[in-house]
């Protein structure tokens, strides 16, 4: 047929943990846990099965987690949002970030975004008709020049789509960033689209600066997070978005017709682990940054030359010490030859993106992230 999306394959995500299991390889691909989430949250998902709990859940999602929700959002970023009407579960951010983007943006509308930028985010805007503007930004920093920023904004601007703490850069937005947004987009009918699925896998200073911290820019934003990064549990695929009612209202618009409702015990478990061990998502930061830093601390001796990681789970390494080859064709020798497999930064720029820059996620045991670096050492 005559392609709506003729340029895409396959996800980087998926071709990288194929080759890395065709390699034997060890996986820092793809980003996901290599251990399980919290015995509880699995214990409560059995229960509410065994309970009945196994028909649809409400469209927006069950109370229990909404108001969990709003009540974790409150506690953080200082606005309790009203569970009813601003909070609505989602299959996963992925499902959050594709349906506010289709209940926003009309043909013709522009749409900001980032390079390197996360790799959903464009086939979305392309499906509904917008046209993306892409601002490159520059290792080691990935900074944004806000006047360039302002300068590419125009009466055709809908949506500005940005991610904190950033995958795949590993950098994270300050408050001032938050604030340089505002003063660009106070003036025109701008909303923005903020991807904060890391959002409790922050190291920076000030910790993790979200859109709803912000008392203007919340009433133009809908942010999204999930409990797959939080909880460990990718492959459960239940997230969420918080947006004032007027723009939840569109969200679930298009949620109601993309997947009408998620999983009900899942939603239920969460619930519960939300409410009666806060902890695990309060001390995740610590949990993620001494992984961290054992995989520095291990590399140290390598001739990558790592740069500073202020969020997610994801680390990078320049390897032009070790190799000429581009990013994409590093990663297929690395996978095949040294036996760990990475993803290369070029995948998520629209521009050619020159760096010898690649991906490792630390989302590993210990044993993992110390043989993965043995292997990265011999280099
Ligand atoms: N946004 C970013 C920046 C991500 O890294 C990911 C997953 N790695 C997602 C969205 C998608 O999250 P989910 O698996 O909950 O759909
Ligand atoms: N978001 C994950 C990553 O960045 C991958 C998710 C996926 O495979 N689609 O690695």
């Amino acid at each position: 047929p005559d392609s709506k999306l003729p340029a895409l394959g396959t996800t980087i995500f998926t071709q990288m943990s194929a080759l890395a299991a065709q390699y034997q390889a060890i996986n820092l691909s793809q980003g996901f846990p290599d251990f399980d989430g919290p015995d509880y949250l699995k214990e409560r998902l059995a229960w509410h099965v065994n309970q009945g709990a196994n028909q649809y859940a409400p469209m927006t999602g069950v109370a229990p987690l909404r108001e969990a929700i709003a009540e974790k959002t409150a506690g953080l970023y200082g606005w309790l949002p009203d569970a009813a009407s601003e909070v609505t579960v989602t299959a996963g951010a992925t499902e959050a970030l594709f349906a506010a983007i289709s209940a926003l943006v009309r043909p013709g509308d522009e749409v900001v975004c980032f390079d390197p930028s996360y790799d959903s985010y464009a086939p979305a805007v392309t499906l509904s008709g917008g046209i993306l503007k892409r601002i490159a930004l520059q290792p080691p920093t990935f900074g944004v020049d806000w006047q360039q920023f302002a300068e590419l904004l125009s009466p055709r601007t809908r949506l500005v789509i940005l991610n904190t703490p950033h995958n795949p850069s590993a950098t994270a937005w300050q408050a001032e960033d938050m604030q340089q947004l505002w003063r660009a987009i106070s003036d025109h009918e701008i909303y923005v689209l903020s991807d904060e699925v890391y959002e409790h896998i922050c190291f920076a200073q000030g910790g993790h600066a979200s859109v709803l911290a912000h008392p203007q820019l919340r009433q133009r934003a809908i942010a999204v997070s999930s409990f797959g990064k939080t909880f460990h549990m990718t492959g459960w695929k239940v997230g969420y978005c918080v947006a004032p009612a007027a723009l939840s209202a569109e969200v679930r618009k298009v949620h109601q017709y993309l997947t009408f409702s998620v999983n009900t015990p899942a939603q239920l478990a969460l619930a519960d682990m939300l409410r009666s061990e806060p902890e695990h998502w309060q001390q995740l930061s610590a949990f993620y940054r001494a992984k961290r830093d054992r995989f520095v601390q291990a590399l140290s001796n390598s001739r990558l030359e790592i740069l500073p990681c202020e969020g997610t789970y994801f680390l990078l390494a320049d390897y032009s010490a070790v190799s000429d080859l581009d990013d994409v064709a590093f990663c297929h020798w690395l996978t095949e030859h040294v036996g760990v497999a990475a993803i290369p930064l070029s995948v998520f720029c629209a521009d050619p993106f020159p760096h010898k820059l690649i991906r490792l996620c630390f989302a590993k045991q210990d044993a993992t992230l110390d043989a993965a670096a043995e292997r990265l050492c011999r280099l």
